[in-house]
């Protein structure tokens, strides 16, 4: 069957299929991450929904809403190319009514990591996902170990308001240097994409070390040599389910994340490594 294009909930109903739905939410210019997820979606149900929407309310004033690459035909064809059964691409109107009031708030672990560099974004992104889920009404739903804060946060939204939705989280894909595929990457010069490859370095270093202290200065020490052209935002080293530091006898899993800024281009990436292990 080919791929239908559904753009409100009544489009949505029709391409029902009757079977279980996994569903995979993205914001489009879609890459061989997004991929990764549509096809472990199709692995888990019968029929995979696709999210093409650039969520206005998860950006900052001063973030890269109007800027963020759109390339819907495109994205069609990579949908079409995986055998994605419907791909909703609603628009901001019919997305959030003009008189609209109810939220999300993401508590307390939305105010921190990420949260803290982008007040908000986790609300946003609660909030459109949560809408997303009551309009597809999937059984799954993938989201990347890339946006790690972003699945802890879901995983605890879904456990802390009983949505009758599972959470599957899917690896990092990277480029064979290492450098974690991201929409934003494309904003990259060639001379920005060298510097770029200082986050995936530093995760390396990070995995290297054992101890909570010297895994963090050895991440700190490989973006600290990326020079003045990198803009460090953050390197933490968290427990992967609240985001909080983890403390130099913490044993066990524990994520290492890391943000900065490229020119005007803001990567995160992360890897989840373990510490102090036995
Ligand atoms: P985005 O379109 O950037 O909002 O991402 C949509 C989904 O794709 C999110 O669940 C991301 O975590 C996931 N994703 C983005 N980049 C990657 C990647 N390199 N590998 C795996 N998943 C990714």
């Amino acid at each position: 069957m080919d791929l239908i294009v559904a753009r409100n909930r009544e489009d949505l109903v029709k391409a029902r299929g009757g079977g279980e739905v996994a569903l995979v939410p993205t914001m489009g210019a879609l890459h061989e991450g997004h991929r990764s997820l549509m096809r472990l979606a199709r692995s888990r149900a019968d029929q995979v929904v696709v999210s093409v929407f650039v969520n206005p309310l998860q950006f900052g004033p001063n973030e890269d809403f109007s800027r963020y690459p759109r390339t819907f035909e495109a994205d069609l064809e990579v949908c079409r190319a995986e055998g994605v059964d419907v791909v909703f691409h609603p628009s901001a109107e019919d997305m959030y009514r003009p008189d609209r009031q109810v939220s999300l708030l993401a508590g307390r672990m939305g105010e921190i990591v990420e949260g803290e560099s982008r007040p908000g974004h986790f609300d946003g992104v609660l909030t459109v996902v949560l809408k997303l889920f009551n309009l597809v009404q999937p059984s799954v739903a993938v989201f990347g170990q890339k946006d790690a804060q972003q699945l802890a946060l879901i995983r605890r939204m879904v456990a802390d308001l009983d949505v009758p939705v599972e959470i599957v989280g899917a690896p990092t894909v990277r480029e064979h240097d290492g450098l974690a595929l991201s929409s934003r990457n494309r904003y990259l010069s060639e001379d920005d994409r060298q510097v770029a490859l200082a986050l995936s370095r530093a995760l390396r270093a990070g995995e290297a070390e054992r101890r909570p202290g010297a895994i963090r200065e050895a991440a700190r020490a490989v973006l600290a040599a990326a020079g003045p052209r990198l803009d460090l935002d953050y390197v933490v080293l968290v427990d992967p389910a609240t985001f909080t530091e983890v403390g130099e006898e913490h044993a066990g899993e524990a994520v290492l994340a890391v943000a900065a800024r490229i020119g005007a281009t803001r990567l995160i990436d992360n890897v989840v490594l373990t510490v102090n292990p036995a």
